[in-house]
């Protein structure tokens, strides 16, 4: 049973708009430009109070080539994986301010930490992930071939879609640029309902080369079935951060009955309630992103936005995977690499490290810290590998092959 009323909901969705209105101009998009607005949100259950603790905006991802193996570069800048990789440095700071006596949503328990009992984090994004969720059914009313009008003139367009001796509209669906994984089956492209393939995986579109970052659709199923918090952090917590509640907004296509598909069954044949610690609720808004995609000729903005609720807010613009404004002479520097990069995150968990000696101890045993490689360290991830395992097999079937470059260390911690 959903739990938030529909006036909560537009309340956390006006929250998550004002926030993005407050911050300067400086990566949003210009006249003729659309972005995706995603957000988490703090939940307080008993005080029944709601802030945004991480923001992103954006909609593009670099191709493979353009992948650094130091983690300097951030490979997938959608909005939804910002604000989700902003999240995982929210945590982190939570998890020091514990250490360091201050105000925190984790407790100590045991010699890990855990989220506190009256906190809940809601997801919003202005429209439906790519991928998978957002092969959806057109409802038939008009303003759902407005794309193909203007691509097509109205008329071509009428023929396209309207059956000529009914003049009903043939059924047709809304389509993703994101595309099946190679060596895998191919969508068949026919007109109408069978352009598409249904419950694959696939990868983002990007400019040029293909890019190795799969759909949204896929990466939100995972934080579904193994936690948000990936599994470096994963080590640090005695349970996995679950999303309780998903909100998408108004002024785009939107199914609950996608969303279901996509996000927690696809062709799985094994019981939801078997493969879920915690079902998510889902919610449409009843509120407009002011930069939702409107026409066809509208191109998606350069940069991506994200922002974080820290001690100093933190408030960077990510553009090609680089923080924007520094110089090319820095840009070597790694510490001058965005901070939700996987360089900067594997540096936090690092630095929290060196403040519980007994964590520290229990995941690197005798080994020094620092001569463990990024790539090398997420395998001690025990618990996360064994959920993450058993999500491909029973949900999956199969994801990206990305090439585990990322053997990096990250020296001079403090
Ligand atoms: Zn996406």
């Amino acid at each position: 049973m959903p739990i938030l009323s529909q006036s909560l909901v537009d309340e956390i969705v006006q929250n998550c708009i004002n926030s993005y209105r407050k911050l300067p101009k400086t990566g949003k998009p210009v006249d003729n430009e659309w972005t995706v607005l995603s957000c988490i949100v703090q939940y307080d259950i008993v005080g029944k109070s709601h802030e945004v603790v991480s923001l992103g905006t954006g909609s593009k991802c670099i191709g493979a080539k353009n992948m650094s193996s130091q983690g300097n570069i951030l490979n997938d800048s959608h909005a939804e994986v910002i604000a989700r990789r902003g999240f995982l440095l929210y945590l982190y700071e939570n998890v020091t301010n514990l250490i360091e006596n201050r105000q925190s949503i984790f407790l100590n328990d045991g010699f890990k930490y855990t989220l506190k009992e009256n906190i809940e984090f809601v997801f919003y994004s202005s429209q439906m992930p790519c991928g998978d969720a957002s092969i959806i059914p057109k409802s038939g009313d008009s303003s759902d071939i407005g794309d193909l009008i203007s691509k097509l003139g109205k008329r071509e367009a009428q023929d396209d879609l309207c059956d000529v001796s009914t003049k009903k509209m043939k059924p047709d669906i809304h389509r993703t640029g994101a595309k099946c994984l190679l060596n895998n089956q191919q969508d068949p492209r026919d007109a109408g309902l069978n352009y598409h393939l249904v419950g694959q995986v696939r990868t983002k579109p990007g400019r040029g080369d293909r890019t190795l970052s799969v759909s949204c659709s896929d990466k939100i199923s995972r934080w579904i079935h193994c936690g948000i918090q990936g599994s470096l952090l994963d080590m640090l917590l005695n349970m996995p951060v679950f999303i309780k509640h998903f909100i998408f907004g108004s002024g785009v296509p939107y199914s609950e009955e996608i969303l279901n598909r996509a996000l927690l069954k696809r062709e799985s044949e094994i019981n939801i309630e078997d493969r879920l610690k915690e079902i998510p609720d889902f919610y449409r808004s009843s509120l407009i992103f002011q930069h939702i995609r409107t026409d066809i000729n509208e191109r998606p903005a350069a940069g991506s936005i994200v922002c974080i609720k820290t001690k100093n807010r933190l408030l960077e613009v990510v553009v090609q995977g680089k923080k924007l404004g520094v110089t090319k002479k820095r840009a070597k520097d790694l510490s001058s690499s965005v901070s939700i990069s996987k360089y900067s995150l594997y540096k936090k968990f690092m630095e929290v490290l060196q403040k519980n000696k007994e964590l520290m101890a229990h995941i690197c045993g005798t080994e020094s810290i620092e001569t463990i490689p990024y790539n090398e360290m997420k395998r001690k991830a025990i618990q996360y590998q064994i959920q993450w395992n058993r999500t491909k097999e029973v949900f999956f079937k199969s994801w990206t092959l990305k090439p585990d470059i990322w053997n990096f260390c990250v020296d001079k911690v403090t």
